[in-house]
């Protein structure tokens, strides 16, 4: 099987993108291989950071490279926080901060649609692809569940009629966006006779 490197160093993200491709990938941990950097995102759109950190890594390594960037688009908030979700805050990946600030710029919001949206890129000498998915739902007026990481607790699945926060692995999998991209790639990566 075909090592794939994860261009990321949350841990929740690279257990969800190893549920999901292993049987088609090695999955290997960026952080396995002696890189542990946080590379910059400078790019206006998920696609764009996606493939800036897969070519990274395969710069780096000369290994294939996935990476998956993705946020929270919240419709009464003009789809903020968007590209800035993991830092909406103010800080780099403070889940708890980000919650609170979220609930703080919805109140006595009555429109509360969002949705989660990946873009995942693989960059590897066979060329670069990129795949996105994404997941409706509604922002919760307070936390459910402690499952998942990021905002999954305020997050209402439409389609499991429960918030990532109580879902399980399999259950969040089933729908979630990250899956979704993922599935499109690993069809994109097959149709191009590649892989
Ligand atoms: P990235 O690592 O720059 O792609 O940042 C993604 C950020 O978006 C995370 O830090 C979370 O705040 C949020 N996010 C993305 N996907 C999810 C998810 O599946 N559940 C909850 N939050 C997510």
């Amino acid at each position: 099987m075909e090592k794939l490197i994860v261009a990321s160093k949350n841990k929740a993200k690279i257990a969800e993108v190893s549920a999901i491709l292993s049987g088609i990938f090695q999955v290997v941990p960026m952080s396995e291989i002696g890189i542990d950097v946080d590379i910059e995102e400078t790019g206006d759109t998920f696609e764009e950071n996606a493939l800036i950190k897969a070519r990274y890594v395969f710069e780096k390594t000369g290994l294939a490279a996935l990476s998956d960037d993705s946020g929270l688009a919240v419709d009464a908030l003009g789809g903020a926080p968007g590209v800035y979700s993991a830092r909406y805050c103010g800080r780099h990946g403070d889940d708890e901060a980000n919650n609170s600030l979220l609930l703080k710029n919805l109140e006595n919001v009555e429109n509360r649609t969002a949705r989660f949206i990946s873009a995942v890129a693989l960059v590897s000498g066979k060329g670069e692809y990129v795949a996105t998915g994404s997941v409706e739902g509604t922002i919760l007026r307070e936390a459910c569940g402690k499952g998942g990481f990021g905002y999954d607790p305020l997050f209402y699945s439409v389609e499991l009629s429960k918030s990532f926060g109580v879902a399980t692995p399999e259950e969040k999998n089933s729908v979630s966006h990250r899956a979704r991209a993922l599935n499109s790639l690993v069809a994109k990566l097959r149709d191009s006779g590649e892989f």
